[in-house]
């Protein structure tokens, strides 16, 4: 079950050349299937992201190769290295679930969505055009797009590699140069790609990546007077901190996507089979660790009781293990520190009166394994309802009407997404359009797609990710444009009335 790829790129990667930290620190990578470190990793702090920046910002100059480069050699780079990750995709698939632990099913399909929105933003990069403008007087006006400048990229650990690509398409295709941090408990995958850069042939200094801890090299980043904007994944909690970082330095355009509680709300007439089915999967899928899991689920009082009976079946079967074990439907949480808060989180719904169905323990093995655990009765004043768990805790709460759950399911202060099960139009309209999220599933879960933006209301962020206009460019000269709140709804066919709405800013 083990693997024996090569862990390679174990260094910082600064202006195209591997180098050590400044101070000589290393940091361990933990499998988290077995809780053993399998690699030192050499550790960034503020000194080694000062240099990120200065070789991020030379490549940025006025005259500087990439900065002179046609817009159609950025996307050709783009594509250079879309194919390269794909070429190299089952060594990035290992490196990634030796990182996270998740199953290699789910890793390749993690690699390959990074290639797809790679190869998008690719063919983005030469269709950036402003506009001219009729203006009162003797005067001609127009808009140019231009790239921000140099931009921090601050990766989380759950989905290291597609949502690397998520910020790396987009600030590339626009011209930006970048200083990347991955996660401390996932950079290997990371640096692999690192690598590819350079064979790729993209200038000095145009990507820079320096792996290491959030309290020191993630805060060195948001706080640096040279950074033009922050792109950042991850808890709330640490938005909030790189949102003052932003106000204590530079001002830098910042944009988050952070935590969620998402409702997931099954009406009587859904497809029960279906709505179970993918219930779980929304919460179990990567052992719960997804920003805009469905951690809260809403079932119509007319077919709880089987639903619960349905879902507890679900989970007693799903099968838990090493990502490298080809049975594993889910791995390990990512460490010690998240097993324990899931753990005291369940431990918290069964004094405060929740019904504990099945799992609710620690696995007994090596690693950080939890039992997919089931609990019904779940209501909002409870820890479990109101506080975002990221692990494989499904919770049941009951409704009977539409409006009950449209109010219950907004009363978070999250509003990251949501899903709605049923086979009435009206209904999935109504609430779909109700609910304070930035996506909305229905019949449908956790749909990604290059082309569809991502992002939340409320405390789940500011900003959206996968859109090149609002995300890192500047809109200059004499007009400064305001994207409008609109909706964009899309209609999948293949299940009936599958679609999704996403709201955008
Ligand atoms: P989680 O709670 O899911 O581990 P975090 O928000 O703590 O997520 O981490 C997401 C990313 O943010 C990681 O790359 C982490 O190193 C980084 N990070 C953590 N703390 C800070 C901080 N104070 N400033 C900047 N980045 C940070």
């Amino acid at each position: 079950m083990a693997s024996n790829v090569n862990i390679e790129f174990r260094k910082l990667f600064i202006n195209n050349e591997w180098v050590d930290s400044k101070s000589g620190k290393t940091f361990p990578v933990i499998n988290p299937s077995t809780g053993e470190s399998v690699a030192d990793i050499q550790e960034a702090d503020e000194a080694d992201v000062n240099q990120a920046v200065q070789a991020a910002k030379k490549a940025f100059e006025r005259k500087s190769t990439w900065t002179q480069m046609n817009a159609s050699q950025r996307g050709e780079l783009l594509i250079r290295l879309a194919h390269l990750i794909k070429d190299n995709v089952s060594i990035i698939t290992e490196l990634n679930t030796i990182d996270s632990g998740k199953p290699l099913t789910a890793s390749i399909g993690e690699v390959l969505q990074g290639v797809s929105l790679l190869t998008y933003y690719a063919g983005l990069a030469d269709k950036i055009n402003g506009q001219t403008l009729l203006s009162d007087g003797p005067v001609f006006s127009y808009t140019r797009r231009e790239p921000i400048g140099v931009c921090g990229l601050i990766v989380p650990w759950n989905f290291p590699i597609s949502i690397l690509c998520m910020k790396i398409g987009p600030a590339l295709a626009a011209g930006c140069t970048l200083v990347i941090k991955p996660a401390e408990q996932t950079p290997l995958a990371s640096l692999f790609i690192a690598s590819l850069f350079k064979k790729a042939e993209f200038p000095a200094g145009v990507v820079n990546m320096v792996p290491g801890y959030g309290p020191t090299a993630g805060a060195a980043i948001s706080n640096h007077m040279d950074i033009a904007k922050v792109s950042f994944t991850g808890s709330t909690e640490v938005g909030k901190l790189i949102l003052k970082a932003s106000a204590d330095s530079n001002l830098k355009k910042v944009s988050l996507e952070l935590g969620g509680k998402s409702p997931n709300i099954i009406f009587a007439d859904a497809d029960l089979d279906y709505a179970v089915e993918m219930a779980h999967q929304s919460i179990m899928y990567h052992s719960g660790q997804i920003c805009c899991a469905g951690s809260r689920t809403y079932v119509h009082e007319d077919i709880y009781e089987e639903f619960v009976k349905r879902s507890v079946e679900r989970a007693k079967k799903r099968v838990v293990g090493d990502g490298f074990d080809k049975k594993s439907e889910s791995g390990p949480q990512v460490d010690e520190d998240s097993l324990k808060k899931i753990l005291d989180l369940i431990e918290s719904g069964k004094k405060e009166g929740a019904k504990l169905h099945c799992g609710g323990k620690r696995m007994d093995r090596s690693g950080y394994f939890v039992e997919p655990t089931v609990f019904s009765d779940v209501n909002e004043n409870m820890r479990i309802g109101r506080e975002e768990i990221f692990g494989p805790v499904q919770s049941i709460f009951k409704f009977k009407t539409i409006d009950e759950v449209i109010e219950k399911a907004n009363n978070t202060h999250y509003g990251l997404a949501a899903c709605v099960f049923t086979k009435d139009l009206e209904t999935s309209l109504t609430v779909a359009h109700a609910i304070k999220a930035g996506t909305i599933w229905v019949n449908c879960v956790n749909y990604f797609s290059p082309q569809q933006p991502f992002g939340g209301y409320k405390q789940s962020g500011i900003g959206r990710e996968l859109l090149v206009y609002n995300k890192i460019l500047r809109l200059s000269l004499l007009y400064s444009l305001q994207i409008k709140t609109c909706k964009i709804i899309l209609y999948c066919l293949t299940y009936s009335m599958k679609f999704c709405v996403y709201e955008m800013i």
